[in-house]
């Protein structure tokens, strides 16, 4: 089923010679812009965009947005490690998916043995959701815990689909929209978030930078920077952006508190904020892991620190689904029941009685569901049919480093155009909303929790995936309904 919303309904001919080039013009003026496949430093061109924002319930949107400090707080206590309920599941994972989650987790044992002088630490969270079509109750996707992106570009989408709204470039000179298209403060409060980090680092430090960990080739250049330039113009903060690889060629560790300098100028790093690091493939050789290992143990505050990247795992989200595993972490029940309503249902593929429900569902059922290893960054998952083909070629005692999740069911929505390179897409899409946050914390307290904006990505109804930068969607914005 598909919703016909209202869209404006230009001919092709005046959207090819008037609204289209008015949009390229706005999102290359204003930096709505990334880099193609394949690029050379001087071709840019504009983000994968929708050309009008897409409907979603003012109801959908309001509860998402209100229970993202709780969400906050819930990853940053597993975090912590309270009864060391991370640990034990962590180490279950580690066996089950060494390739990854179990190098993590080596890791973080390795920054135990050597020291960790640093307790602080800062989530930057965002929480993703599908709004279901039958109840317009939104239903959690999953709870991203490190390298969250689009919180620059989702703000510049809100702020072309108004610019076009109240210019009368999709009405012929009259407004189209008469209701609210809310911009995401997420380009300014994310800064914040990273600017609280900073001034709890050392509120007397000069020259307090910030370090971007990126990836090599990164197409989304100026999502991150949008961030960075508000650093320096909201707070004064200056940064610097490397990679992985760069990591000892370009800064250096002081004294026994391991202290983090650029190499360059001295300065002194507060924050190391990860836009990398959440794949095997961000990390190229040895070298790599030897440099997260160095910035892990460094006084530098980490956003995400290892712990905290370890409790978003796709496993982790599959435990919290139960709710006497929630009730560890929340002791209110009405909070608790806010938590689980956002949940559908999600199986462990091990021999628990849950998880052998988990195994007949798979390979029975499997037009109801996904299976999802727990890698990040889009296009890992198998879906539906495929799945009890796929299982089938893996060996049984491997099931375990998968979850098997219902899927969701949201509304197509029919009428909005997608813009991606040079060319334009008329095809029913399917919107995932995403809710940012931030918290830093130490063992035993939290210093600031705050929610940090919000965006919408759309992708193709015909598409099993949503991910901008993978290539498979593109940043959208909302107009409440
Ligand atoms: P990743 O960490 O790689 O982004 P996700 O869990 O977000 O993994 O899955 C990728 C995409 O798959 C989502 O953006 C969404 O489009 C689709 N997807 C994931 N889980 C579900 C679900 N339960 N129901 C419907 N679609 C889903
Ligand atoms: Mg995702
Ligand atoms: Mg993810």
């Amino acid at each position: 089923m598909t919703t016909n919303c209202s869209f404006p309904n230009i001919p092709d001919d005046r959207l090819k010679r008037e609204l289209l080039p008015e949009t390229y013009q706005w999102c290359l003026t204003n930096g709505l812009v990334m880099y193609p496949i394949n690029f050379q430093q001087e071709q840019t061109m504009i983000a994968p965009v929708t050309l009008y924002p897409t409907p979603l319930p003012r109801r959908s949107f309001e509860s998402a947005e209100d229970v993202q400090k709780i969400y906050n707080e819930l990853y940053a206590k597993i975090s912590q490690d309270s009864g060391g309920w991370l640990t034990n599941e962590t180490i279950k994972l580690a066996n089950f998916d060494s390739e990854f989650t179990g190098k993590l987790w080596k890791l973080y044992l390795e920054a135990v043995k050597n020291g960790i002088t640093q307790k602080l630490k800062l989530g930057v969270f965002r929480s993703d959701y599908l709004v279901d079509k039958r109840s317009t109750d939104i239903k959690q996707v999953e709870f991203n815990t490190v390298s969250v992106s689009f919180g620059g570009l989702s703000t510049k989408v809100g702020q072309l689909h108004n610019y076009l709204n109240e210019t009368g470039s999709y009405s012929l000179g009259t407004k189209f929209y008469q209701q609210e298209i809310p911009t995401s403060e997420s380009d300014s409060l994310l800064a914040k978030g990273l600017a609280a980090a900073v001034k709890k680092y050392d509120p007397v430090l000069e020259n307090p930078i910030v370090a971007f960990i990126t990836q090599d080739n990164e197409r989304n250049v100026f999502d991150q920077r949008v961030i960075e330039y508000n650093l320096l113009k909201e707070y004064g903060i200056r940064s610097i952006r490397l990679t992985l690889d760069e990591v000892q060629e370009r800064t250096y560790v002081k004294d026994e508190k391991r202290r983090l300098f650029v190499k360059s100028s001295d300065q002194e790093i507060a924050l190391v904020y990860f836009r990398a690091g959440y794949s095997p493939t961000d990390f190229k050789s040895q070298i790599s892991w030897d440099n997260r290992l160095v910035l892990e143990t460094s006084y530098a505050i980490k956003a995400p620190d290892l712990m905290t990247q370890l409790s978003g795992t796709k496993k982790i989200q599959q435990l919290l689904t139960d709710e006497l595993t929630l009730s560890k972490f929340i002791d209110d029940e009405s909070t608790r029941r806010r938590i689980l309503s956002t949940f559908v249902k999600i199986y462990p593929l091990d021999d628990t009685p849950l998880g052998k429900q988990g195994k007949k569902f798979a390979l029975e059922s499997p037009h109801k569901y996904v299976l999802k290893p727990q890698r990040e960054g889009g296009g890992n998952n198998i879906y539906k049919g495929d799945i009890p083909d796929f299982l089938n070629k893996t060996p049984v005692d491997q099931w375990s480093a998968y979850v098997l999740m219902e899927l969701i069911e949201p509304n197509s929505t029919e009428g909005n155009i997608v813009l991606r390179g040079n060319e334009m897409f008329k095809e029913p899409i399917l919107s995932e909303l995403g809710i940012f946050g931030c918290i830093l914390f130490n063992e035993t307290e939290v210093f600031y929790n705050e929610y940090a904006g919000w965006l919408l990505r759309s992708k193709f109804n015909s598409s099993n995936e949503g991910g901008v930068a993978a290539g498979f969607g593109c940043v959208d914005s909302i107009v409440l309904v």
